[in-house]
């Protein structure tokens, strides 16, 4: 009795981890239910076969997740209303863009009493003001949620390789420690603080700081200046989620989802490899040519949240504050030329 049902909403690349983290502890937790439903968007492989049904059937995320058991206890839903119906602990991790449609559709459809976690790196602009997507979730569907960001590429976790993540949460600890009994592997080291905001802005932002490294790295402009660029980089993330959240911490920005994401994702990420891409073609190629040639399905996010954090910056007057921040948009829609990521971004 009073065992947790999880579902993982979203199975992309990181969505396909996120249930084979998840499972393997579910399978072993006596306060869990085994089965772990993962809704896939669904779509019709080359092969002519549906994806849910091809992972259901090889235990593989055969599209976005190659080569790698999911753990025999996670089941493929394409049905949304489905695959939430019974669930009580709720994990969000689709790309961002996509979250305010699955939100509408989940409206009534979800048990009252559930639990939710964001691991969406993203946020939503609306005309009030900027809506991170852990809000998102509480506004349309009345729950509360905590979020998991970290130094988290989804590839080294899915073959096991140690990292370490951050649970961010607003009042309740106990969840926030259901949370981490949930997501904790050996391999996968997970804290909690109480700083939900930090947690989701430090890594919703550094994908922005992604995109400006990868340009450097296009330009080959070397070591010291990719340094800096993360340094200037991490300076405006801290200065940005302060000015919007006076309840950061900065101590936030020395766990995994801060300094640790930044570097990874600077070094090893999907933002940086696109835009050191785009870089090299002198701007002549757009993003979304790049990502779908490059990422094959997958998705960016750090384009699309230079835009929005752009937004933000000009509705209230702030785009001096932020050199870098704001480069990286004018050089993604074409109104300043890569090389200046360097001359504009300084500070
Ligand atoms: P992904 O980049 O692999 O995106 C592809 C997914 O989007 C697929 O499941 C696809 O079916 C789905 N999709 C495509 N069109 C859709 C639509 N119209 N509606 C709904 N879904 C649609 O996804 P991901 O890597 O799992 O990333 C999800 C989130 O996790 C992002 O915010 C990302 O920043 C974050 N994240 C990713 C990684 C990583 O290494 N991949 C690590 C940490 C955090
Ligand atoms: P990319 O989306 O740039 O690959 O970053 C992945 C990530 O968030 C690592 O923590």
């Amino acid at each position: 009795p009073n065992k947790s049902r999880v579902t993982v909403v979203g199975s992309g690349n990181w969505g396909s981890v996120a249930a084979k983290l998840i499972a393997s502890n579910t399978i072993k937790l006596t306060s869990f239910h085994d089965e772990v439903r993962m809704w896939v968007f669904e779509e019709v492989l080359p092969s002519g076969e549906k994806l849910s049904e091809v992972i259901n059937k090889t235990n593989e995320n055969v599209k976005y997740l190659p080569g790698i058991k999911l753990g025999k206890n996670v089941v493929a839903v394409p049905d949304l209303e489905h695959a939430v119906r019974d669930a009580n602990m709720l994990v969000f991790v689709t790309p961002h863009q996509f979250m305010e449609g699955i939100c509408k559709r989940l409206i009534g459809k979800i048990r009252e009493n559930a639990e939710a976690i964001s691991l969406i790196k993203g946020m939503e602009v609306k005309m009030e003001g900027p809506c991170m997507i852990s809000s998102l979730i509480t506004q349309q569907l009345g729950i509360n949620c905590c979020v998991l960001m970290g130094a988290n590429i989804a590839n080294e976790i899915a073959v096991e390789k140690f990292s370490e993540a951050t649970v961010g949460y607003r009042e309740n600890r106990e969840i926030a420690e259901k949370w981490v009994r949930l997501f904790n592997t050996s391999y996968f080291m997970v804290s909690a603080v109480q700083d939900v905001e930090g947690v989701e802005l430090c890594g919703t932002l550094k994908n922005v700081v992604a995109i400006a490294a990868g340009f450097v790295d296009g330009l080959e402009m070397g070591n010291n200046t990719k340094a800096a660029i993360m340094r200037i980089g991490l300076r405006e993330m801290k200065a940005f989620s302060k000015l919007l959240f006076s309840s950061v911490k900065d101590s936030t920005f020395f766990e995994s989802c801060g300094v640790a994401d930044l570097i990874t994702t600077c070094l090893g990420g999907r933002n940086r490899k696109c835009a050191e891409a785009f870089a090299r073609n002198g701007g002549k190629r757009s993003f979304d040519e790049l990502e779908a040639e490059i990422l094959q399905g997958q998705k960016l996010q750090g384009v699309s949240t230079a835009k929005e954090v752009y937004e933000v910056l000009s509705h209230r007057g702030w785009l001096e504050l932020f050199p870098l921040f704001t480069t990286v948009h004018e050089i993604c829609i074409g109104r300043l030329p890569p090389t200046a990521i360097v001359e504009y971004s300084q500070s």
